[in-house]
C-alpha cells in the first residue's frame, strides 16, 4: 500500500466528538495498510471568529499578523486530532506548515506554494507514524508564517499529496461531493461520480464551494487525482481527475452561484488606446482578482466600464480604486454589493453553440434579468439580482435536466 493524504474540513472537526469520528476513520485506513498523512482545517468557523477579532482592531488588518493569527486554527485541530490518535494507541505527529516544509512566497494572506520540503513527514512516515499537518499554511523565505487564503487547506492537501506521489488525496467535507448544484440551495441536485479538472476548475471559480480553485489548479498541473467525500458517511464520492467515462459526459454538468462580488461601474472612461490595460493594470498591482469585465460602446469618446471583483476586497481597495479613476480621467464610479453571478459548465457545451441562448431564454421566461454575461468554451455566466438568484439557479438546474432523486448530501448538516 501507498501513502494516502486525507484532508479534513471544518465541520469534519468541528468539535471533540468530531474530532474522535476522524480519528477512528485515519485510523482504519491506516489499519488497512496505508501510510496516513492527514491535513486539517480550523475546527468549525475557527477561522471566521478569528478573522472578526481582527477586525474588531483594525478595518485592514496588518497582513503578517494576520497571517499569525489566523494560522493558529489549525494548530488547534492538529494538536487535538494528533492527541485523540495518540489516545487511541496509535503513533501520530502533528506539525504546523512551516515544519510540514510547505515553503511559501512571502505575500500574506495569499500565500502561493513554491516548493514542498516533505523531509520531515518522510522520515515520520518511515518511522511507522501518522502525520497531521496544519492545513491553509506555510512559511516564507524570510521565516514568516503565511496563510494560502480562505480555503486553502484543499491546496496544502493536494501539494502534500503531489510531493509524496500519494495513491489519493482524499478530501472530507460536510457534502458527499460534487453536485450538480449546491445541495444545500437545491435539494435535487445529483452527485456527480466524476468530474474533469476542467469542469471542476470552472465550477470552482464559480463559487462551487466543495473545492478551493487554487487546489483544482494544482491537482490538474500535477496530475493529483482528488476524492472528495462526505467525513459522515463511508458514501464514495466525486472524483476529479483528468477524463471522465463516457457516460458522464453530457451536455451541461453543472450550475452554480456566487454571491460573494461586487460589481464596479466606472462612467465617462476617455476611449482611447491603452486605457482599459491602464485600469487593470492599477488594479491588479492592488492585488484585487477582477473577474468579468464589460466595456460598452462608445459615445463622444467616452465609455463605461463594468467589471466585478470579490466584495471582501472592496473595503480595502475603495481608495485605490477612487484614485485610479481619477488617474485615467474617469468621470467616477460606483460599487453595487447586491449582484450575485450564475453559471452553466460543461464540457459538451464546446460543440454546441445552442445553450447559452437557452440559458438567457429561460431567465427571461421567469423575468429574470441579466446584467452581465462572460463565457468561456466550457461555462457560461449571467450576473442577476442577488435576490434573484436562488431562483435562477432553480430554474436552470431544472431547464437543463441535471435534477436527480431527492439527493442525502447534506447528512452532515444539522
Ligand atoms: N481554515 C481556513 C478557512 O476557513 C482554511 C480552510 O479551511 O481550508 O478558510
Ligand atoms: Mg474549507
Amino acid at each position: 500500500m501507498g501513502i494516502v493524504v486525507q484532508k479534513y474540513g471544518g465541520t469534519s472537526v468541528a468539535g471533540v466528538e468530531r474530532i474522535k469520528v476522524v480519528a477512528e476513520r485515519i485510523a482504519k485506513s491506516a489499519a488497512e495498510g496505508n501510510d496516513m498523512v492527514v491535513v486539517v482545517s480550523a475546527m468549525g468557523k475557527a477561522t471566521d471568529e478569528l478573522v472578526k477579532l481582527a477586525n474588531e482592531i483594525s478595518t485592514v488588518p496588518h497582513a503578517r499578523e494576520m497571517d499569525m493569527l489566523l494560522s493558529a486554527g489549525e494548530r488547534i485541530s492538529m494538536a487535538l486530532l494528533s492527541m485523540a490518535l495518540n489516545e487511541m494507541g496509535h503513533d501520530a505527529v502533528s506539525f504546523t506548515g512551516s515544519q510540514a516544509g510547505i515553503m511559501t512566497d512571502a505575500s500574506h494572506t495569499k500565500a502561493r506554494i513554491v516548493e514542498v520540503r516533505a523531509h520531515r513527514i518522510e522520515k515520520a512516515l518511515a518511522a511507522g507514524r501518522i502525520v497531521i499537518v496544519a492545513g491553509f499554511q506555510g512559511v516564507s523565505s524570510e521565516k514568516d508564517i503565511t496563510t494560502l487564503g480562505r480555503g486553502g487547506s484543499d491546496t496544502t492537501a493536494v501539494a502534500l499529496a503531489a510531493a509524496l506521489n500519494a495513491e489519493v488525496c482524499e478530501i472530507y467535507t460536510d457534502v458527499t461531493g460534487v453536485y450538480t448544484a449546491d445541495p444545500r440551495i437545491i435539494p435535487n441536485a445529483r452527485k456527480l461520480n466524476e468530474v474533469t479538472y476542467e469542469e471542476m476548475l470552472e465550477m470552482a471559480a464559480s463559487g462551487a464551494g466543495v473545492l478551493s480553485l487554487r487546489s483544482v489548479e494544482f491537482a490538474r498541473t500535477h496530475g493529483v487525482v482528488i476524492h472528495c467525500r462526505s467525513s459522515f458517511t463511508d458514501q464514495t464520492g466525486t472524483v476529479i481527475k483528468e477524463e471522465v467515462e463516457q457516460v458522464e459526459k453530457a451536455l451541461v454538468t453543472a450550475v452554480s452561484q456566487d454571491t460573494s462580488e461586487a460589481m464596479i461601474r466606472v462612467d465617462g472612461v476617455p476611449d482611447r488606446p491603452g486605457v482599459a490595460a491602464r485600469i487593470f493594470s492599477d488594479i491588479a498591482k492592488e492585488r484585487i482578482n477582477v473577474d468579468m469585465i464589460v466595456q460598452n460602446i462608445s459615445h463622444d469618446g467616452k465609455t463605461d466600464l463594468t467589471f466585478t471583483m470579490p466584495k471582501e476586497d472592496l473595503i480595502r481597495s475603495g481608495d485605490a480604486i477612487r484614485r485610479i479613476v481619477a488617474d485615467i480621467g474617469a468621470e467616477g464610479f460606483s460599487a453595487d454589493s447586491d449582484i450575485a453571478k450564475l453559471s452553466l459548465i460543461g464540457a459538451g457545451m464546446k460543440t454546441d453553440p445552442g445553450v447559452a441562448a437557452e440559458m438567457f431564454s429561460a431567465l427571461a421566461e421567469a423575468g429574470i434579468n441579466i446584467e452581465m454575461i462572460s463565457t468561456s468554451s466550457i461555462r457560461i455566466s449571467c450576473v442577476v439580482r442577488s435576490m434573484d438568484i436562488n431562483r435562477a439557479v432553480t430554474i436552470i438546474h431544472e431547464h437543463f435536466g441535471l435534477a436527480g432523486e431527492p439527493s442525502m448530501a447534506s447528512v452532515g448538516q444539522p
